[in-house]
Order: C-alpha cells, then sequence, then structure tokens
C-alpha cells in the first residue's frame, strides 16, 4: 500500500505515437503509470486536452495537495523561458503554441518543459546507469538522434534551452544531408534511419529497417556487418568530440539500435580511441544506458523534485 501523504510528481513522455504519464514518488518510485497514444491530427489543443486527462487521472487517484508537480519531456527544441516547442518533425502544429502554459491553466499545478532526450538523460542520472555520477551525456539512437548532457546533476541547457543537441553535431563534413540544415549530422550516419539509407546504398535491399538490417548482420552477411561498423565510426567521432570537450566520467547510449551493440561498439571504441587523447588517458566509460523507455518519464518526474530544491534553498 501507498502511503496516503506520499507526495509525488507526474511525469509525461510526449512522443509523436505514444503518450505516457506516470506517477513517481521522491524515492524514484513508480505508483501509477498510464499509456495512450498521441492523437496529433486532432491538433494540439486535443492533444493538450489528451495529457491533461492522463495527469488529472493520477492526480485524483494519488491526491492534488502532495502533488508536487508535473513534467513534460517532448522532441524538438525547446525555449525554456517561454515553454515552446519549435521545429519538432514529430509533432507538427506545436510549433510555437504555448503548451506549458495551457497545461499549467487547465491543471493549475506548476509544469515544466523538458526537451525528451534531455529528460532521459536525467532520469538515467537519477535512477539507472548514471546514479554515481554528477556528469553525464546520453545519446539516444533511434528513428533520429537525441543528446542530453547533464552537468552538476542537472540539465545543461545553454542560454535559451536548446543545448545538447547532438544528434546534430557535424561527423562527417560532406556527408548526408538533414533536415536542420546541415550535412552530415550524427543523425544521419547512426541513427535507425541511417541504417535503413546505408544498407540500401550497399545494395541489401530498398526498404529494409534497421531491424531487418540487424538480423542479417546476426546471419553473418558482410554487408550488413559493414554497415554497422559505419554507424560504429560515426558515433566514435561524435563521442571523441564529447570526450575532448568534456571530460565526463560517462557516456551512456540507449534507444532502439542498442541490441546491435555487438556491430557497432567495436568501431565505435576503436575511433573514439584513435581521435581522443583524453579517452586514451583516462578510465572514460562509454556504456549502455539501463533505463529503456523509462528513463524519459523517470526525468520528467524529477524535475518538479529538483526545482523545489532549488527553490526552497534560496
Ligand atoms: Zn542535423
Amino acid at each position: 500500500m501507498i502511503p496516503p501523504m506520499a507526495q509525488y510528481s507526474i511525469g509525461v513522455d510526449l512522443g509523436g505515437t505514444n503518450l505516457r504519464a506516470a506517477a513517481i514518488d521522491a524515492q524514484g518510485r513508480i505508483l501509477r503509470k498510464s499509456s495512450g497514444s498521441t492523437n496529433l491530427s486532432a491538433g494540439p489543443d486535443a492533444v493538450v486536452a489528451d495529457i491533461v486527462a492522463a495527469i488529472r487521472a493520477l492526480r485524483e487517484e494519488l491526491g492534488t495537495e502532495q502533488l508536487v508537480g508535473v513534467g513534460i519531456g517532448s522532441p524538438g527544441f525547446i525555449i525554456m523561458d517561454k515553454g515552446l516547442i519549435t521545429g519538432s518533425p514529430n509533432l507538427p502544429g506545436f510549433d510555437n503554441y504555448p503548451i506549458r502554459d495551457e497545461i499549467e491553466r487547465l491543471l493549475r499545478a506548476p509544469v515544466i518543459l523538458e526537451n525528451d532526450a534531455n529528460a532521459a538523460a536525467l532520469g538515467e542520472k537519477w535512477m539507472g546507469a548514471g546514479r554515481e555520477v554528477d556528469d553525464l551525456v546520453l545519446l539516444t539512437l533511434g528513428t533520429g538522434i537525441g543528446g542530453g548532457v547533464i552537468i552538476g546533476g542537472r540539465v545543461l541547457h545553454g542560454f535559451v534551452g536548446m543545448a545538447g543537441e547532438l544528434g546534430h553535431m557535424t561527423v562527417v563534413p560532406t556527408g548526408n544531408p538533414c533536415g536542420c540544415g546541415n550535412t552530415g549530422c550524427l543523425e544521419k550516419h547512426a541513427s535507425a534511419t541511417a541504417v535503413s539509407s546505408m544498407a540500401k546504398l550497399m545494395g541489401l535491399g530498398d526498404d529494409l529497417s534497421s531491424e531487418q538490417v540487424y538480423q542479417l548482420a546476426v546471419g553473418g552477411n558482410e554487408k550488413a556487418r559493414t554497415v554497422f561498423q559505419m554507424m560504429g565510426q560515426a558515433l566514435g567521432v561524435a563521442l571523441a568530440n564529447l570526450v575532448n570537450a568534456f571530460n565526463f566520467p560517462l557516456y551512456l547510449l540507449s534507444g532502439g539500435m542498442l541490441p546491435a551493440w555487438e556491430f557497432f561498439a567495436p568501431a565505435m571504441f576503436e575511433e573514439c580511441r584513435r581521435r581522443s587523447f583524453v579517452y586514451r588517458h583516462t578510465n572514460t566509460r562509454i556504456e549502455k544506458a539501463i533505463l529503456g523507455n523509462e528513463a524519459g518519464l523517470y526525468g520528467a518526474a524529477y524535475l518538479p523534485f529538483q526545482a523545489r530544491v532549488i527553490t526552497s534553498a534560496c
């Protein structure tokens, strides 16, 4: 049984497909979870109504008084002080929509908006693979590549909130074009989408998913294995740059590409080693994250607790 007076916060993971929410207490225990789909075609007002309904349902069960706040992890660039999402291809219609203020108004509870990968990085720091360190970087390897930097136990935001866009680091100066306007972004060379495109260029098939390319690699297909080596090299370049920039003790990888670790990690380590003096001369760890899909929920839920500590310390 949950003690009736336990304080908790609610973390929301707003994805382009799924909308998930969890009530989590200050010790990191998940008290309740809910999940549904993100009804993007109905427009932002309807999605916000769904988010608010999910939060209300949890709040009614667990108590209004005990709710510390709400954290929302969302794809896209976040303008922190305005509580806006901008430039998220996964959330069309949300560009410059006042999502934070709208949810706060409907709920009458404090809401913190955060980039989804930043939230996942914070979740790994709070309850996952990064519990023992204060500084870490997380790369989420999915359809695209997200990034989050945790420094001194907190998300590094930069001056408007757009720091940590590590998927758009240049790893190949004249590489593949990216929707962000650059060419050779990490996510164009090491994401699931990139694996599919490389497989196509290698003549493995026109519409192979990254999972199918992985299965070919498992079966011993040399071209498929080369695809993952190229992916690993791109990651190694990015990690060498990150290690040189931050000298953090821990760099974590998560996301749907992790099962292919055995095929991309050797090239990744080799490339990082070759390019980073700091990596060669320290016991810097590059490891798998452990919370999977839950990282973003943990991180989003942790935001109100962290904000409360700061506020009460002032
Ligand atoms: Zn890019």
